[in-house]
Parts: structure tokens; C-alpha cells; sequence
């Protein structure tokens, strides 16, 4: 570090991405990536003519991909503002709506913390329970924004749309964000509770579900004033917020329902295969409605399991954090990947369980 920041950056503890490693070709579980391409119509979609665009500016409003997800999800355009990745749309929530603080579980998402810090924000992390679901009544009648990420980051578990009901209803003198990176995988969508409650937040990403981590482009769906809230904050911070090409991508993958669909099947299907494999190897697997499962086994540590699982060229995620720390995150890749994997894990159970 220079000597010329400021105090805050001084004490920032930045976000740490899983490893994206390039020394050799991984099986690469870690990051929650699709292991499926993006539609094919939405990558054919970038040729020489949209390349020979990028002298102009970006569209500010990313006008098309709004009206493609207006369409999609019966909302107005004044209900959607398109942003660089979900990570920049939950910074501007947290940028708007954090004075009086931000509560939300002690296992999530790494990045609120982050934020949290970066804006100030009083943060105050509400434990789960001990099977890690979460205790719906500790969320209720906060008096400071409810984030939540639906189904949860880590631990892949879901609420129903009653109990996030339930939350919104008994927060109504603040904002609930619900961070939906993983809801494609799940079985509930509050999207369509937008026009129900003005207090609502939804956090949508093209990363996961629609296989588009790497062109940055994510998505808030709320009332429209709250929409105009954040509106002010981009134009304030990143007017073109999203390039061209990225937002031709999006809008193209929102066109291509059929193949969208059909790879989140995939995935599901990846997901069952998954968890019966490891339960089979004697794992307890926590019932996730994401692209990735929290295991476990009692055999060997999470720690020691990542790493050999690294020495033999696969990824996955392991988390220094208490709660979890006995825990691999790994993420669903294709069957090849998972039998691969698999084998793997039978291996290494075999050889070094103590
Ligand atoms: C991956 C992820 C995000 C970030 O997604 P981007 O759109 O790629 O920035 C946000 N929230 C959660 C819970 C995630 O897992």
C-alpha cells in the first residue's frame, strides 16, 4: 500500500474471488459458473457489425435488454435498472439504503461485508439455525435493511415465498433486498412480487443461471421509486454501466427461453446426481436449490479435502469460517466433470481417511 490513501481504504479487507487459477486445466468447481455456454444466439449475436458499434458509447439505459426483461417478467421499464454484474447493483442498494444500517445472515455471501464496510453501513449478522436454514422470526421488524440471498449463498438452502412474505411484510418501514444470483435453480422467484410491495429489492444476475459470469451483467427488479433511487446513484457513479457487447449478450439469452430453460434443467439434474453421489460416499449434503451443494464428511476435513482435490486438478471452495469450516462448496459441472469428481472423492476417501 502507498502512503497516499485515505484511512478507509487503509482498513478495507477486500473481497477474496475463489482461485482462478491458470498454471494448469482444472475441473473448475469453485465459483458457481455454469459448466453449459451461454445460447448460441445470444453469442452469434456479437459479430463484426455490433464490433464496429463500439466507437459509440453504450446505450445508458441498456434500452433493449430493459424492455426484453420488461416483457419477460410483465414488469414496466421504470421497474428494472441493468447494471455491471449483480456485485454493482448490490453495492448501489447498500450505497441508497444502509444509514441506519444492514442485517443479514452470519453465512452468506462474502461480498455484504465488504460493501457494508466500504459504505459505512452498521452491519449485524443474524446467526442461522443450527441445520442452517434461516430463523425467519429473527428477521423481522428490523428497522434497517434485510438483505438475504435466496436460495443462500454457502449453504444453497431456500425459503418459501411465504416466509420471505412474511419478512417484507414485517419490515414494511424498510427495504428488503433479496439477492436472487441462484433463484433460476430454486422455486421461488420474487420477481413477482414486485408490484405487491414497495419495499422490496430484487437482485438478479445473467452470471449463474444464464451462463454469462464472465460479460458482467445483472439486473434490480422493484417499485419504481426505488428504482429511481438507484437510477440516481449509476448516473452519479457509472453512466454507461454496461458495454455493448454484454448487453446484446443478455438481451439475446432473455430471447432464447427454450435454451435457457433447458440448461437450468440440466443443471438440476447435475445437482441430484451430485448430491446422491456424495451421500453415497457417506457425505451429509445440505439440501440446496442452487448450482452447488455445502458437504461434508467425517472422515476428513473440508480444508484437507480442498486441497488434494486441488493437487489432483480440480477445484472446489473451502471456507475458513467457523460455522463452515468442516465444509467443501463444490459446484454442479457437467456429468462428466461430476463423475470425474466423484472418482476422485472415492480415491482420496480411500487412501486418507484417518
Ligand atoms: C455470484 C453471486 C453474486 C454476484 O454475481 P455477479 O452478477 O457476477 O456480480 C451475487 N450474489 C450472490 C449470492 C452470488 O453468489
Amino acid at each position: 500500500m502507498s502512503k497516499f490513501t485515505t484511512d478507509k481504504i487503509n482498513k478495507t479487507e477486500p473481497y477474496v474471488p475463489g482461485e482462478q487459477l491458470r498454471d494448469k486445466r482444472y475441473i473448475k468447481l469453485n465459483t458457481n459458473e455454469n459448466p453449459y455456454y451461454a445460447s448460441k444466439f445470444a453469442v452469434d449475436k456479437v459479430d463484426g457489425n455490433l464490433l464496429s458499434r463500439l466507437n459509440r458509447y453504450s446505450d445508458p439505459e441498456s434500452s433493449n435488454l430493459t424492455t426484453a426483461l420488461a416483457k419477460y417478467y410483465g414488469v414496466t421499464n421504470q421497474n428494472i435498472l441493468v447494471t455491471n454484474g449483480s456485485d454493482e447493483a448490490l453495492a448501489f442498494a447498500f450505497m441508497a439504503y444502509c444509514t441506519s444500517g444492514v442485517a443479514y445472515p452470519d453465512v452468506t455471501y462474502g461480498f455484504y461485508d465488504v460493501i457494508a464496510g466500504l459504505f459505512d453501513c452498521p452491519v449485524e449478522h443474524i446467526p442461522l439455525n443450527n441445520d442452517f436454514t434461516i430463523d425467519v422470526a429473527s428477521f423481522k421488524n428490523k428497522r434497517k435493511t434485510v438483505v438475504i440471498a435466496n436460495p443462500n449463498a454457502q449453504t444453497g438452502i431456500e425459503l418459501s415465498r411465504s416466509e420471505i412474505e412474511e419478512i417484507i411484510q414485517n419490515n414494511a418501514d424498510n427495504i428488503v433486498i433479496i439477492d436472487q444470483a441462484y433463484a433460476d435453480f430454486g422455486t421461488v422467484n420474487v420477481i413477482e412480487l414486485i408490484g405487491k410491495y414497495q419495499n422490496l429489492i430484487a437482485v438478479n444476475t445473467f452470471s449463474k443461471s444464464r451462463s454469462l459470469a464472465g460479460a458482467r451483467v445483472g439486473y434490480v427488479i422493484a417499485d419504481e421509486q426505488l428504482i429511481a433511487d438507484l437510477k440516481k446513484i449509476k448516473n452519479s457513479f457509472h453512466p454507461y454501466n454496461v458495454n455493448t457487447v454484454s448487453s446484446a449478450l443478455a438481451e439475446q439469452s432473455i430471447l432464447d427461453d427454450e435454451y435457457f430453460k433447458e440448461s437450468v434443467r440440466r443443471v438440476i439434474k447435475g445437482r441430484n446426481e451430485l448430491t446422491a453421489g456424495l451421500e453415497n460416499f457417506g457425505f451429509s449434503v445440505l439440501p440446496s436449490s442452487a448450482n452447488f451443494v455445502l458437504a461434508r464428511h467425517n472422515k476428513i476435513s473440508g480444508k484437507k479435502l480442498y486441497s488434494i482435490l486441488k493437487d489432483k486438478g480440480i477445484l472446489v471452495r473451502h471456507f475458513s469460517i467457523k460455522r463452515i469450516e468442516d465444509y467443501v462448496r463444490i459446484t454442479v459441472g457437467t456429468q462428466e466433470e461430476t463423475e470425474k469428481l466423484l472418482e476422485a472423492i472415492e480415491e482420496i476417501l480411500t487412501e486418507y481417511a484417518e
